[in-house]
């Protein structure tokens, strides 16, 4: 058999779940063990069709809103955060709810609610018809937020009077995100920003290894969901440190032409995608190619967060 051309492939680490998505995940698992099936989950739990597929396996049904939960019937609200006005339908209806959203989503949930107590007008920068977005929209009351995606929305925006604040999604490009927080500071002088970032670890510590990687590949393959934010995100690091980029669900979805004239290519994964996907698509370069694959590393991650007492409590 003629030899296989050889691949280098510089893999990022971290890479793949972060510690909010594991622990989403775990709050299905543990509600279907706990109470059986089915339990009933509002929108995707995590932004990722294999995820899906598998809870839905286990016997999770996966729903758009509450009115399609039955009565009495055990649900839980995703990852991303859903306004205030979900969990209190469910409450009135009586549903047996638990709510996987992130504590660092819920943390961005309480720091507008701080600042519409202190007066504020915040300016939300992220991205419009997102999850994470229409649930932090919903922490507040209507008209106190305004959206920013762009630095041409920092530069437009004309906020009413009176003191400002502004706070971001959790999964944005960081670099981006800098220049329109900087736009914002130089109209706004006075605006009131997070004490820490918005942009979480994961979000930022995926697209600092991708940076990493990204100069020394020809192709790099984010292994992500079109709808997933951070994903994109690396998609787009990756595109301006010069490399092709191209997001892949799995390892189906790679067109091996993208490989033609390819020396090194670089592999990661957004923070809804599992590893299993990871080790699939090397297994699929392998039956092609001589891999030399190697992780680099540009940071260790070891945020867990904690259950939902109601799972926990014996
Ligand atoms: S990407 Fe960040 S904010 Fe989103 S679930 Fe993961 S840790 Fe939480």
């Amino acid at each position: 058999m003629a030899s296989l051309p050889s691949l280098r492939v510089l893999v990022a680490a971290p890479r793949g779940f972060c510690a909010g998505v594991e622990r989403a995940i775990q709050i299905v698992e543990l509600a279907l063990e706990k109470h059986g099936p089915p339990v009933y989950v509002r929108h995707e739990i995590v932004h990722n069709r294999f995820v899906v597929d598998s809870l839905k396996a286990k016997g999770a049904i996966f729903v758009k809103e509450l009115d399609e939960v039955p009565d009495g019937a055990q649900v839980i609200f995703s990852a991303h955060g859903v306004p205030k006005s979900i969990p209190a339908t469910a409450q009135a209806r009586g549903l047996d709810w638990l709510d996987a959203t992130c504590p660092l989503v819920s943390k961005v949930h309480r720091q507008a609610e701080r600042m519409v107590e202190q007066g504020r007008h915040i300016l939300f920068i992220g991205h419009a018809g997102h999850p994470e977005v229409i649930g932090t929209f919903g922490q507040v009351p209507d008209g106190v937020m305004t959206l920013i995606e762009t630095v041409e929305d920092a530069e437009a925006v004309q906020p009413p009077e009176g003191p400002l604040g502004f706070l971001t999604q959790t999964t944005l490009s960081v670099d981006d995100t800098a220049d329109i927080v900087a736009t914002l500071q130089r109209r706004f002088p006075a605006v009131l920003g997070p004490k820490g970032e918005d942009i979480c670890y994961a979000t930022s510590n995926r697209q600092t290894a991708v940076k990493a990687i990204a100069p020394q590949c020809q192709l790099v393959l984010v292994i992500g969901a079109e709808n997933s934010s951070n994903s994109q995100r690396l998609k787009e690091v990756a595109a301006r440190e010069g490399a092709r980029a191209h997001l892949i669900q799995r390892a189906a979805g790679i067109d091996w032409s993208w490989f033609d004239g390819v020396e090194t290519v670089g592999l990661t994964a957004g923070a809804s995608a599992p590893e299993v996907l990871v080790q699939e698509v090397l297994d699929a370069m392998r039956a092609r190619f001589d891999v030399r694959a190697t992780d680099v590393t540009t940071a260790t991650e070891e945020v867990v967060f904690k259950l939902p007492r109601a799972l926990v409590a014996a």
